[in-house]
């Protein structure tokens, strides 16, 4: 049994290894490579690929995985995760992997084009195609109690369409009015333009994100053109953001992709080159990119500690705007188009309506052709405001030209956990709105670490919840801190 263990430990460490030569590679491409580099780095990747992909799903890790099922048995916590892994794998014909991949990448430029004429009907034929080739995908297994579950599945193992749904209904009954209530509290954010000096903005970025566990050993800060996390091991993680002199969102990105570079940081040493060391799912990913961007970057005890030096490292943007005043505009609730630069609280109405619409395309009742129709009527009707094109509407997102329907959700899904996560730091360490008045975050990073990051992919996504909070995703710590903040902000 024990040299069967080793051999299949072996197997997917050469695997693993391969996956993150393939995400350095993506890095590289996206941070460094000089530009005619672009052609053969896609054939190299996809080399890596096909050669990963068909290593996992062989015969031999089948057999090996079928030995080793009494080990696995006799573990106290549910290992199966691999096992899923290969049987999925196992499931989809490598023709139809391939040509979706094909697929996406045509549609891509396309997609680009469409949305920059706002001309949807050009898309409409790739989007077909995306979606026929998703139902053929979804056709590959069984098992679901509807087919958006086999979509979900992919970035949220486990989690059931229904589960999402109920959670979803609550966030919208109690944010759809909450938001007409507060999103129109006004205020002049006319000094939010700049200028912010970027090498101001990367200095204090980096500043900041040292407090919060960033260790230049083991982490570096790069420029990129969609920001983004990535990682070669736990003691090599890349985070990237990007600068702009008339906006200042630079700040939160870096925050935002220190939580997800600390996740991977901090799993286990145990699990480093094993299928297990990497986050558990997409949506326990976002809960920790959302704790230390909002919970964290946005709170006043936060600012009451970096406000003084922020507003000497902007003297333009700064020098007649009090903290108060900051507080209020980077804490502003105001319905926009754009999903990318909503606030905090809309941002969940953005999510909800594409997770309807996924649904509705799924469950076969939606003509793709009426999908700027249905699209601009629902939005506003939860934002409360007419879409002027389809570019700010339907056409925003790349994520349908690649296929990449199902993963919509765990954005909320991670905004909702991350309370519940905050919650019960907040109960192990009352002290913290002090710490982080005296600039110390130390204790939150190693609490999450213990509770949440150590564990890596050790547990499904369920479990790991459970354990870290005693219980299942539950909307309502969330609905409660937006409601509390968002009332205490509007006027009396
Ligand atoms: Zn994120």
């Amino acid at each position: 049994m024990r040299e069967r263990y080793e051999e299949l430990k072996a197997r997917l460490a050469t695997i693993h290894d391969l996956r993150r030569a393939q995400e350095l590679l993506f890095w590289d491409q996206t941070v460094m490579m000089p530009p005619k580099g672009g052609p053969v780095r896609g054939a190299q990747l996809t080399t890596i690929d096909r050669i990963a992909h068909d290593l996992f799903v062989s015969d031999e890790i089948g057999r090996l995985l079928d030995d080793l099922a009494p080990y696995e048995e006799s573990l106290d916590y549910d290992s199966d995760g691999t096992r899923r892994d290969w049987e999925k794998s196992r499931r989809v014909p490598s023709e139809l992997a391939s040509e979706m991949v094909g697929a996406a990448a045509e549609a891509h430029d396309v997609w680009a084009q469409a949305r920059a004429e706002s001309n949807f009907a050009l898309f409409l034929p790739h989007l077909e195609r995306a979606v026929e080739l998703k139902r053929r995908y979804i056709d590959c297994f069984d098992g679901y109690d509807e087919p958006y579950d086999a979509l979900l599945d992919d970035y949220e193992p486990g989690m059931k369409t229904a589960e999402v749904r109920a959670v979803f209904e609550e966030l919208k009954r109690e944010l759809v009015p909450l938001i007409k209530d507060v999103g129109s509290v006004e205020g002049d954010d006319a000094f939010m333009a700049g200028p912010w000096p970027t090498d101001a903005q990367h200095a204090f970025s980096l500043q900041v994100i040292e407090r919060f566990g960033f260790d230049p050993r083991s982490f570096r800060l790069d420029v990129t053109v969609h920001p983004f996390a990535a990682s070669s091991a736990t003691q090599d993680i890349r985070l990237t953001t990007r600068y702009s002199p008339d906006d200042i969102t630079s700040l939160f990105t870096a925050m935002h992709e220190c939580g997800h570079g600390l996740y991977e940081h901090g799993v286990s040493p145990t699990l480093e080159r094993t299928p297990l060391c990497h986050g558990v799912s997409s949506a326990l990913h976002e809960s920790q990119s959302r704790l230390w961007e909002n919970l964290v970057g946005r709170s006043r005890p936060f600012w009451n500690h970096f406000y003084p030096s922020f507003q000497a490292a902007f003297p333009e943007a700064l020098a007649d705007v009090d903290q108060e005043r900051w507080y209020r505009a980077i804490n502003r609730v105001k319905p926009s188009y754009i999903r990318v630069d909503a606030d905090e609280a809309t941002y969940n109405l953005h999510i909800i309506l594409r997770f309807e619409l996924e649904q509705e395309i799924f469950g076969g009742s939606l003509d793709l052709r009426d999908l700027p129709e249905l699209w601009n009527a629902r939005f506003e009707e939860y934002l409360g405001i007419p879409v002027p094109n389809d570019t700010v509407g339907v056409l925003q997102d790349v994520h349908w030209s690649g296929g990449g329907f199902g993963y919509f959700p765990t954005y909320s899904l991670g905004n909702i956990i991350s309370v519940q996560i905050w919650e019960r730091a907040v109960a192990d360490l009352p002290d913290l709105h002090d710490q982080f008045e005296a600039g110390e975050f130390q204790e939150l990073h190693r609490w999450l670490r213990t509770n949440l990051y150590s564990l890596g992919r050790k547990f499904t996504p369920q479990e790991t919840l459970e354990r870290v909070v005693g219980g299942p995703i539950d909307a309502r710590p969330y609905v409660r801190y937006l409601r509390e903040k968002l009332t205490a902000l509007a006027p009396a």
